[in-house]
């Protein structure tokens, strides 16, 4: 059976301060150049040894980095999946409507990274839900003229009204942040896993994952993370929405 190994990037930058949310906890979502050039590399010889899966790229948030990504992916014929936070577009660190319009007809795939980003998707109600998706896909439509299908839920956080509302909006594909192969459904939309790259993952550490070494830890590991944001939930909450302040 072909599987399907999407990874997680933000911003791919050599300078941090120019692209994307800017606040601390994002550092550990950026990716100097030469560190993703290395990445792409890698995912390039494991590809040629493990033809069974499938690697995607995506990136979220809709930074203005997106457009050096991009370009290092096309430098190896490759394409990427860009999700924009559409309240963003054209404000400072982000990308602007042409550049959306660049990247979509370079190949790349873009899709919904939601309209405010809200850190806790999931402490939305469903009618609120509904209108982050709509109106995100509503201006990515009107700036591409084509039907956006893909979307991915920001702040990692998600549940069944999550992919229900996404899929009610018309959202094909759904991308969330768990390190899951398999692909899942809503209906019949659907959801694929991520596997989020950090500033801190080693080569050592992505080329096991590459090759499907350590999948069972880093469910373990996300499941313990998932368990402890339940159990302090508050101090989550409080400190995610301090996030979003910036
Ligand atoms: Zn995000």
């Amino acid at each position: 059976m072909n599987q399907t190994m999407a990874l997680l990037y933000h911003e791919v930058i050599d300078d941090y301060q120019e692209s994307g949310f800017q606040n601390k906890d994002n550092l550990a979502y950026m990716h100097k150049t030469d560190v993703f050039r290395r990445h792409v590399n890698l995912v390039q010889e494991i590809k040629e040894k493990n033809s069974k899966v499938s690697y995607l790229f995506t990136f979220d948030d809709g930074g203005i980095s997106n457009l050096k990504s991009a370009q290092i992916l096309e430098e190896q014929n490759l394409k990427g999946y860009y999700f924009i936070t559409t309240n963003r577009i054209g404000t400072k660190g982000f990308l602007a409507k042409e550049d959306i319009q660049t990247l979509y007809n370079s190949g790349h795939r873009i899709g919904s990274h939601s309209h405010t980003h809200p850190m806790i998707f999931r402490t939305l109600n469903y009618k609120q839900m509904l209108e982050e998706w709509r109106i995100s896909k509503d201006i990515l439509e009107d700036v591409l003229g084509v039907e956006i299908l893909h979307c991915s839920i920001p702040g990692g956080d998600s549940d069944q009204k999550t992919y229900e509302s996404a899929h009610e909006v018309g959202f094909k594909f759904i991308f969330d942040s768990e390190p899951i192969l398999e692909t899942r459904f809503c209906q019949e939309s659907e959801i694929l896993g991520r596997f989020s790259v950090k500033a801190q993952t080693s080569d050592e550490e992505l080329l096991k994952t590459l090759n499907l070494e350590n999948i069972q830890h880093l469910q373990r590991t996300r499941k313990i993370k998932g368990t402890i944001k339940k159990l302090i939930f508050p101090i989550h909450q409080y400190l995610q929405n301090k996030k979003n302040e910036s």
